[in-house]
């Protein structure tokens, strides 16, 4: 029999129903992010080409997709969630048929993992927030950062400034 305070005891996780515990939980989020979305609902919100790239972490074709060479100001948002994703100042032309930038708008809007998926080693980017594939990140990118974040024009939408 466990004792009460037995280590293997995990606390049980904040209620997500609650909203005071599921905002603590996320602080950074603002409160219309969607979070709760089934893959019901994204097959109706997102294009075929969309809910493929985001969700089985697809690839569009080079030079086929909305925003390769977008040259508006504005601000690219993950197309699940609607986070503010990247700003088209550190938007440049990559020559590789995807929207590439040297940065994100904020490094922690954009997880990083290691994808040695295809018999390559590369790095994944994802959406932080709802987990959508956005791309993949390479060493090869313009200064300051020598990054380029290559994105799939089918993982974001655009909102002009
Ligand atoms: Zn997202």
């Amino acid at each position: 029999m466990l004792a009460p305070d037995h280590p293997d005891i995990v606390p049980p996780m904040d209620d997500p129903t609650n909203p005071a515990t599921n905002t603590a939980a996320n602080p950074a989020a603002p409160p219309e992010l969607r979070t709760d979305l089934t893959e019901t609902d994204l097959r109706e919100r997102l294009s075929a080409e969309q809910f493929i790239v985001t969700q089985q972490a697809g690839t569009e074709p080079a030079f086929t997709g909305a925003f390769w060479d977008k040259k508006d100001a504005g601000i690219y948002r993950c197309v699940v969630c609607e986070m503010p994703l990247f700003s088209s100042d550190t938007k440049y032309e990559s020559g590789s048929g995807w929207p590439s930038f040297f940065e994100a708008l904020d490094p922690e809007k954009v997880t990083l993992i290691e994808d040695r998926s295809h018999g390559m080693s590369r790095t994944e980017a994802v959406c932080a927030h709802c987990g959508a594939h956005l791309g993949h990140v390479f060493q090869d990118g313009p200064r300051p950062t020598g990054q380029r974040f290559c994105m799939n024009s089918a993982s974001l939408d655009f909102l002009a400034e």
